[in-house]
């Protein structure tokens, strides 16, 4: 009888983790505190529109990619179509860029375009990135001595760990504003000065290598898929049954006790949520990581605020693609600043997707469903912005900025409205503070200086976007797959 598993958690990462683990036989059961799975990775239907939830696009869809490869572990890949996303329009305050995006290269070509006397910088830049995507993937897979011999097997890497995005920009760029903006739109909620170059780097060589995808039928499907092979494999999901106490002994989780009071034991346990939840629900003084991952090290990503909009299809522009991305602010760094402050006075960045343009079936006949993302404060910064009367004048700003900068007129046009604040996404998920990416791509936060998948608790794995590898859909998804690694390979050892 294989070993068997208690998940804490049925986002991306628990459920993959499960779904995974059940296929290689185990005995898997899921917790999940909501009505239903899915966490962050989920959707919602209202009059008959679809709206995701949150997440608007998918990397390394892909045959070969790792992502993919999870789908295909379980089998199911046939039963995911995803769409390639083909278009991509980048609204900044001085200039814009209409993306034909198979690849990250794309910003690259496009900004060569525009800026013809950049064109050998950009090459070198895009060139460098290239480089140390590729050393850092080569050095992931390398044995130990040669990992220690860094700087005469990597030197790229070795060179270029500890930089920020921006101070490669700077120095190829020099104090170029907008070849800066061009180059910093990345899934990330963070400037240049904060973003760490090699994660840029990595996104490059394996994430975002072949373009971006959206899945047929909405995101809720990725994560329905998940569970339901879970199900298939001889897994048990609880949904309404959040964990409320991680009960260890001698070192080792002994047992965790649910919301309805009942006490559950497995071999094995796999935290799939917030991990300050998880350590203030650790009995004994226990803590999930010892000093080098001290969790008050870490600084969580800033959150969002959603409006979902059902549109008249005359509404639309002709052109207009399923992804538009706007900045209204000129300077990012200051834009961040405001937004770790509380306020987004110093301009905002937008998200606009519009997922029935992909697939015409998530809105009736003449309409479309619409997503705008703005990021936003953490819940804890911006009591107020819970209030209807806030949420009217955000929205009306975000209406302004996008008929001024493009031929889009929501305001009047739009037949149904609603919305999700950062403390609605915090109070859903039970993220730290409505985050959208748990820690953020920040620089000793990326890599290994990320928390690990084992925690210091010997039969206690931790998953999800606030550990490694990353944050996002696949970098959660993959930490779930990581985790039952880690419990495949220690089996096999036994
Ligand atoms: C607005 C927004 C837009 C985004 N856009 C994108 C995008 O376009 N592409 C992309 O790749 N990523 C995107 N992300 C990020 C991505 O969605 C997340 O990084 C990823 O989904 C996190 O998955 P997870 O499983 O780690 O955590 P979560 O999705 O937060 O899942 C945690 C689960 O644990 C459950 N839980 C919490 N407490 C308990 C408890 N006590 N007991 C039991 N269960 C509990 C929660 O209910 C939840 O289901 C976006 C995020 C946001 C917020």
């Amino acid at each position: 009888m294989k070993k068997s598993v208690i998940i804490m958690g049925g986002g991306m990462a628990g459920l993959c983790a499960g779904a995974i683990l059940a296929k290689r036989g185990h005995p898997v059961t899921l917790f999940e505190k909501q009505d239903k799975t899915g966490g962050y990775v989920t959707g919602f239907h209202r009059d008959e529109f679809y709206f995701d939830a949150t997440g608007s696009f998918l990397a390394a869809c892909l045959k070969g990619s790792e992502f993919y490869a999870i789908f295909s572990e379980l089998g199911i890949e046939d039963k995911l179509d995803f769409l390639p996303i083909p278009r991509i329009r980048n609204i900044y305050p001085t200039y814009e860029l209409n993306l034909d995006y198979r690849n990250p290269a794309a910003y690259v070509d496009a900004l060569k375009e525009k800026f013809p006397e950049y064109e050998g910088k950009l090459a070198a830049y895009a060139e460098l990135t290239r480089k140390l995507g590729q050393e850092f993937l080569q050095f992931e897979k390398a044995p130990l001595w040669k990992k220690c011999l860094l700087p005469f097997f990597y030197p790229t890497l070795f060179k270029c760990a500890q930089h920020s995005h921006a101070a490669i920009l700077r120095h190829f760029f020099g104090a170029n504003d907008e070849i800066q903006h061009g180059l910093s739109a990345l899934p990330t909620t963070l400037p240049p000065t904060k973003l760490s170059y090699i994660f840029v780097a990595v996104l490059w060589a394996k994430v975002l290598k072949d373009g971006v995808f959206y899945p047929r039928g909405g995101m809720i499907r990725l994560t329905d898929m998940l569970a339901q092979s879970l199900v298939d494999h001889g897994g048990v999901i609880h949904r309404d049954s959040g964990v409320e106490t991680i009960t260890t002994r001698k070192g080792a989780v002994e047992n965790i006790i649910t919301s309805d009071g009942r006490t559950h034991r497995a071999d094995w346990y796999i935290g799939a949520l917030n991990p300050y939840r998880g350590q203030s629900m650790l009995t004994g003084g226990a803590k999930l990581y010892g000093k080098m991952f001290d969790l008050d090290r870490y600084t969580v990503s800033p959150s969002a605020m959603l409006f979902y909009l059902g549109i008249k299809k005359s509404t639309l522009p002709p052109d207009w693609p399923y992804f538009v991305s706007l900045h209204t602010g000129l300077n990012p760094e200051q834009e961040t600043e405001a937004i770790e402050q509380g306020h987004s006075d110093e301009g905002m960045h937008l998200v606009i997707t519009t997922p029935s343009l992909l697939d015409p079936t998530l809105a009736p006949d003449g309409f479309h469903s619409m997503k705008i993302l703005v990021h936003a404060p953490r819940s804890s910064l911006c009591k107020d912005q819970a209030s209807a009367e806030s949420i009217r004048v955000l929205q009306e700003k975000v209406f302004k900025a996008i008929s001024e900068k493009t031929d889009l007129t929501l305001a009047d046009n739009v037949v149904l409205n609603l919305s999700a604040t950062p403390a609605a996404l915090q109070q859903r998920t039970g993220n730290e503070e409505g985050s959208m990416y748990g820690f953020d791509a920040a620089m000793g936060q990326v890599g290994p200086r990320r928390p690990p998948n084992q925690t210091r608790i010997k039969n206690l794995l931790w998953v999800g976007h606030y550990t490694r590898p990353a944050h996002g859909i696949v970098g959660s998804s993959l930490s779930g797959s990581f985790a039952a690694n880690i419990i495949t390979e220690r089996e096999d050892d036994a």
